[in-house]
């Protein structure tokens, strides 16, 4: 994702440089290819792409050397609330006042300050949403118009090279025939989904999320505007001021937290607990993260990562994830649960991980937060409410027609057992084409006796959290717990996994699928 326009109403950095033609503007939040041209430093080692596909990585060990050679008198860039971006910022303030560099670093990204609402509230960032709330005033509005012309990058730009942005082929992505994500890169095609969306004014006023439908795919059920967000293509606050004014032009609108409002609120939220928590990102050593003695179980990860749980509408999701880095908020929930407290008890640091790697909107502050919620790690206490992998999607689906798209070879399934295909009788599965165990994969766990050995360790996991008051337990203590859960809980042999099935089989393995050129590629291209 890039932006391909200027408007300081995504970016106020760019109009506070465009104003007195200041020489020097550096990418700001080093989410894009750059806000004012996307350059690559070459020979420079130090100024490359890594990691991330179209994350441009600024290293200060650049613009330490670059403020002098490139006689810097200004730094601009967005303020950004990650750990790596603070210390980063940190290190560049450094440098800024040893070398005397004007320094502007506007926060625009989120619609309020976090420092700001974490003082507001005591220091402290609000742990929930409803005390989120009450910190907040009226959030400021959109810089304006874009300038009508921004400075030319200066001729001389040493030894930088300024270079077209990276095609699909460029990344690894030459021979494209499968099903990929929908969502077009950059500000233009943002800003045309969001006049769009905003164009439906009844959709709008009337949107409550947890009634809309997560198996839609051809018209999905809610904006689709993540992505945009996320790398600053459609500014919050451009959105958030329209959305406002639809509202104010009908009698009447939904109210957060289930309105669309209440959407670009909880993106607030989780960026305010992000920025004030320490380790966030991580279990041990987070003090609003329960401590859980999850399962370090990698066969359980990657056959929910690959969408071979032998659960249709989790191994659906799963696909849509990997095909369009996108689902739907409520199948989000459905397979961070089924991986956590729901099914596998797997940690959910490594869904996470799974999430941050496929999802076109990842974002750290919001994926880690939603991910301690459905794990029931924070914010969420009712770890015995789950989503059923089976029933769940039926209602909104009856037919599958989720599943049938995004897993065709259950396409001739019929409806009766489009979610629990393992109960169709054997003639059943051979007029669908489709044998289980052996076209698709049987279930990795009875759900009944999963789930009920996942809340079973829940309580017990709860109940250590509780006994150490205002404190956590020691990882020992967490340890301890989970040899005495697992002793007595794989006690019930017939607890879980498909190798203890009925019929005595050894569970499917999923076929290791041959690697396909895209996967070679991008695998090679992460390498360099
Ligand atoms: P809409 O419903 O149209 O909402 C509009 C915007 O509000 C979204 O684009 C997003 O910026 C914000 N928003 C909506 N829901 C949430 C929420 N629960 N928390 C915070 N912000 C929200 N969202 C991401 O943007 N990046 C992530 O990495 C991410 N990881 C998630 C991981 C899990 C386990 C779960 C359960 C949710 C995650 N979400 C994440 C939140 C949410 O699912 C997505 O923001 C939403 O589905 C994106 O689709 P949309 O733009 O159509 O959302």
């Amino acid at each position: 994702m890039c932006h391909d326009a200027r408007s300081p109403a995504f970016n106020p950095m760019v109009g506070h440089d465009a104003r007195d033609g200041a020489q020097c503007g550096l990418p700001s939040h080093d989410t894009g290819c750059g806000d004012f041209y996307p350059i690559r430093i070459s020979p420079a080692p130090s100024f490359r792409f890594v990691d991330k596909i179209g994350k441009l990585f600024l290293r200060e060990s650049v613009v330490a050397p670059g403020t002098v050679e490139w006689s810097i008198k200004r730094l601009c860039f967005e303020h950004d609330t990650e750990p790596y971006a603070q210390d980063r910022d940190k290190r560049i303030k450094e440098i800024r006042e040893k070398r005397g560099i004007e320094l502007h670093s506007l926060v625009s990204h989120t619609l309020f300050n976090p420092a700001e609402t974490i003082l507001k509230n005591g220091g402290k960032p609000p742990l929930t949403y409803q005390a989120f709330c009450r910190t907040l005033r009226k959030p400021p509005k959109p810089v304006g118009d874009a300038p009508a012309a921004i400075p030319e990058p200066s001729k001389d730009l040493m030894d930088v090279d300024v270079v077209p942005i990276p095609s699909l082929q460029d990344l690894g992505y030459a021979d494209l025939n499968e099903e990929f994500t929908p969502f077009g890169g950059g500000e233009t095609e943002g800003l045309r989904r969001l006049d769009k969306m905003l164009a439906d004014k009844k959709w709008v006023a009337e949107f409550e999320k947890p009634k809309g439908n997560p198996t839609a795919f051809i018209k999905p059920a809610t904006t689709c505007l993540s992505p945009y967000l996320k790398f600053g293509c459609v500014s919050v606050r451009l959105f958030y001021a329209r959305l406002l004014t639809v509202y104010s032009e009908m009698k009447k609108h939904s109210h957060p937290p289930v309105s669309l409002e209440g959407q670009l609120l909880w993106r607030e939220f989780f960026y305010t607990v992000g920025y004030g928590t320490i380790n966030y990102d991580r279990m041990v050593g987070n003090p609003i993260c329960r401590q859980i003695p999850w399962k370090d179980d990698e066969v359980l990860l990657s056959r929910w990562r690959d969408g071979q749980t032998g659960f249709p509408w989790i191994d659906a999701a799963m696909i849509q994830l990997r095909k369009w880095g996108w689902m739907h908020h409520l199948a989000r929930h459905a397979v961070a649960c089924f991986l956590t407290r729901g099914d596998l008890f797997v940690y959910w640091e490594k869904g996470r991980d799974v999430f941050d790697r496929l999802l076109v909107d990842s974002d750290w502050a919001i994926n880690n937060g939603n991910w301690m919620w459905l794990s029931a790690s924070a914010f969420f206490a009712q770890y015995h409410r789950i989503y059923s992998p089976i029933t769940f999607a039926k209602k909104h689906d009856p037919e599958g027609n989720y599943i049938k798209h995004f897993i065709p070879v259950l396409k001739d399934m019929p409806k009766a057992y489009i979610y629990e295909p393992w109960t169709a009788p054997l003639s059943v599965q051979k007029a669908a084409n489709c044998i289980i165990g052996k076209d698709y994969p049987k279930p990795v766990v009875d759900h009944a006796i999963a789930n009920k050995k996942c809340r079973d360790r829940m309580g017990a996991a709860f109940a250590l959290n509780k006994a150490a008051g205002s404190g956590q337990p020691t990882q020992e203590q967490v340890n301890a717990l989970n040899e005495k859960l697992t002793a007595k809980l794989d006690e019930d042999s017939d607890a879980s996994i498909a190798a203890e099935s009925s019929d005595g089989e050894p569970p499917p393995s999923p076929k290791p699928k041959p690697k396909s050129k895209r996967q070679r590629t991008l695998t090679e291209y992460k390498k360099k």
